[in-house]
């Protein structure tokens, strides 16, 4: 089990761990940031352009600038013939015949490409926000207990502590983290009759404050699928982060909506049952209860 959000709404510059809709706005086709192009594109969108270049680049994109060019340049050209023919001057001609389109053919090659570059350039670019789930009524919520199973094969990137799953929270430049990554993972209830699905869960680890650090080769890889910045310039890059770990053993409690169904029992006919999983938006979260030693 991976818990990582790797999806991205760039309207709502959102980051979420699962598609297929973005869960603000219900986007049904979201950026999945594992995939390098995709999270070039979502660069881009991100970032706040003037209101010329927010124009004129979807137009350049397709093409219809060279259209709209020489449409320009073939009616100035014609109204500078039509003013040559009513002030009969030579110099009026020398304009109509040569200074409008040469001076416009040349102004096009040498100078459009950079505009449109200068247009390109992002002003500003929108944070990219982490996803966190509303809280569940307390109508519908429900709690378990247990202890963490599994084998701590996982190394925390910041301390080097073995475990079965850790949560990083911070920024890396600017846009947010909060993700966990976990191993394969199950949790032996104190109520024998609950179930338990962890597929998609949260893990609410507490974590310290962030302190600052530079990602290296530990980190890069971790973070390149949370992040925008392209997989070559992460590296050296400054993140603020802190980590928390969860270890086989520790005791969680692991909150739900509650689900009860009737399972088949023998001759009893049939038993309720308490089972607990990611319903639609309706989130799992995983917490640590603190030990009491
Ligand atoms: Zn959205």
């Amino acid at each position: 089990m991976r818990v990582a959000q790797t999806f991205a709404c760039s309207r709502c510059s959102l980051r979420f761990p699962r598609g297929p809709a973005c869960p603000e706005c219900g986007d049904e086709a979201p950026i999945d940031l594992r995939n390098p192009d995709a999270k070039a594109s979502l660069e881009r969108k991100l970032g706040k352009r003037s209101l010329l270049g927010r124009w004129i680049l979807p137009l350049a994109e397709r093409g219809y600038d060279t259209v709209v060019f020489i449409t320009l340049i073939v009616v100035l050209t014609l109204a500078a013939m039509l003013g040559a023919m009513l002030s009969g001057s030579m110099l009026a001609y020398f304009g109509a015949y040569l200074v409008v389109p040469v001076a416009g053919t040349v102004a096009w090659v040498l100078l459009w490409p950079k505009l449109l570059e200068r247009l390109d350039e992002p002003k500003a670019r929108r944070v990219l926000r982490v996803y966190r789930p509303p809280r569940l009524p307390e109508k519908v919520r429900t709690t378990l207990t247990g202890v963490v199973q599994g084998d701590a094969t996982l190394v925390a990137p910041l301390s080097g502590r073995r475990c079965i799953a850790y949560r990083l929270v911070g920024r890396v430049g600017d846009d947010e983290v909060d993700d966990t990554v976990a191993a394969t993972l199950d949790v032996a209830l104190d109520n024998p009759d609950a179930e338990l699905d962890l597929t998609g869960a949260i893990f609410e680890l507490p974590t310290p404050a962030p302190d600052r650090t530079e990602v290296g080769p530990v980190l890069a890889p971790i973070l390149a699928p949370l992040v925008v910045v392209s997989d070559d310039d992460i590296r050296g890059r400054e993140a603020h982060l802190a980590e928390a770990v969860l270890a086989p053993g520790d005791r969680v409690e692991v909150e739900g909506r509650r689900d009860v169904r009737a399972v088949p029992d023998g001759y009893r006919g049939h038993k309720q049952t308490l089972r607990l999983a990611v319903h639609g938006p309706a989130p799992l979260r995983i917490r640590p209860i603190p030990r009491n030693d």
